[in-house]
């Protein structure tokens, strides 16, 4: 078998396909939600598990000017030879632990956060080692209690950043916070974080900081809180189409469409009598004589095994649900006296037009919520990315 032929068979028990039409068109809906603010892609976690090379491209393609991740990897990925991110978007990471990479960052031209003296100390050393200034955005915590800097630290943190400007080893380019509750409409910490946020902002500006950029929105606020937006908007989840959370709304009403569609070709079907016991554990047992679909996915691609006996299931234009455990790389549904053939389609979840059950629906089922079922895929699922411009 040659190489072609295995990426094909991977193709054939199961793929991610990837619509970057999609992600390009809600990359345009995300920005006339937040028209006075720059845009911000990111792309952490693997483009949230779509693939984050393709997805970035495709979202500087729709006017993202800045694209996001987590580390300082992720991020110099981005930067690879090959990645065909145009030199000019600005990437910026922003968790970072002692050691770096902070040199390689600077020469990269990234954008790195500043939280604490020790990363200020560190990345400021590592500028002298480049002969070039680190572009720096120092965090505030307004009130997630995760990274940023406490109101009572700001101060000190300022006037270091402010030394370290003056001696040539850093631009102050952004002032930047992180919402806890954007995704609960009218919770009051949102109010109370944006206060902050200002009073911070001010304090830095009035002891001499100029930045490019403040920001402090994510896809919630994106969608919800026009005076979150500032100059910058970080958008995660929604521009991969799925809603922040039900009570912010659905993908739709947003103009949003989900971009990951999650299929499965049946491994197998064959007719059982009732009362026979399905999977590890036995949670199932058929009801009466009926007929099982074998679904060649299972919890080590991602696909929660907390949705046990709940996740819904998409064959021959039927609703199915997983009967019993989802087990490592499998998973059972009954199919009510169906005789689909095997290979046939089964799909997880979809955007919803053809009826299918979207990853709203497989976070409900597992208790969980649509980040973790997008991020979760694993890498033994190809993704197939379609409508990439050309
Ligand atoms: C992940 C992340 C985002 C994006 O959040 P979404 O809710 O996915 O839009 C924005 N900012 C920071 C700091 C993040 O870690």
């Amino acid at each position: 078998m040659n190489e072609t032929d295995a990426v094909r068979g991977a193709t054939l028990r199961a793929r991610a396909e990837i619509d970057l039409a999609a992600l390009r068109a809600n990359v345009r809906s995300l920005r006339a939600h937040a028209p006075g603010a720059a845009f911000m892609a990111v792309v952490k976690a693997d483009g949230y598990g779509h693939g984050a090379v393709p997805c970035a491209r495709a979202a500087v393609e729709a006017g993202a000017t800045w694209l996001g991740t987590a580390t300082p990897q992720e991020a110099l990925a981005l930067r690879a030879p090959g990645a065909g991110v145009p030199d000019d978007v600005r990437v910026m990471c922003w968790l970072w632990t002692p050691g770096g990479p902070w040199r390689e960052a600077i020469e990269a031209d990234l954008d790195v956060s500043v939280s604490g003296l020790w990363a200020l100390e560190e990345v400021t050393a590592a500028a002298r080692l480049a002969g070039r200034p680190a572009r720096v955005h120092l965090k505030a915590d307004t009130g997630l209690g995760r990274g940023g800097c406490m109101p009572g630290d700001w101060a000190e943190l300022i006037a270091g950043a402010l030394r370290a400007e003056a001696d040539g080893l850093l631009h102050v380019v952004g002032l930047w916070s992180h919402l806890a509750c954007a995704d609960e409409p009218g919770h009051p910490s949102i109010e109370a974080q944006l206060t902050r946020f200002r009073e911070m902002v001010a304090r830095a500006e009035q002891q001499g900081i100029d930045p490019e950029v403040r920001h402090i929105a994510n896809s919630a606020a994106t969608l919800t809180l026009p005076e979150s937006h500032f100059d910058l908007v970080r958008s995660g989840i929604a521009l991969y189409g799925v809603s922040p959370s039900p009570e912010i709304g659905t993908p739709a009403d947003f103009g949003l469409r989900q971009v990951m569609t999650l299929t499965a070709s049946l491994a197998l079907v064959k007719h059982a009598p009732g009362g026979e016991g399905i999977g590890y554990g036995h949670h199932y047992v058929t009801p009466g004589a009926t007929t099982l679909g074998l679904v060649p996915l299972g919890y080590a691609d991602g696909i929660p095994r907390h949705a046990s006996s709940a996740g819904p299931v998409l064959v021959e234009g039927k609703w199915r649900t997983v009967a019993g455990r989802i087990a490592m790389d499998q998973f059972t549904v009954d199919l009510g006296g169906d005789e689909p053939r095997a290979g046939a389609e089964a799909v997880l979840f979809g955007p919803g037009d053809r009826g299918e059950p979207t990853v709203k629906d497989w976070a409900q089922a597992a208790g969980t919520i649509g980040y973790e079922i997008v991020t979760r895929i694993g890498t033994r699922v190809p993704r197939v990315h379609v409508n990439a411009m050309p």
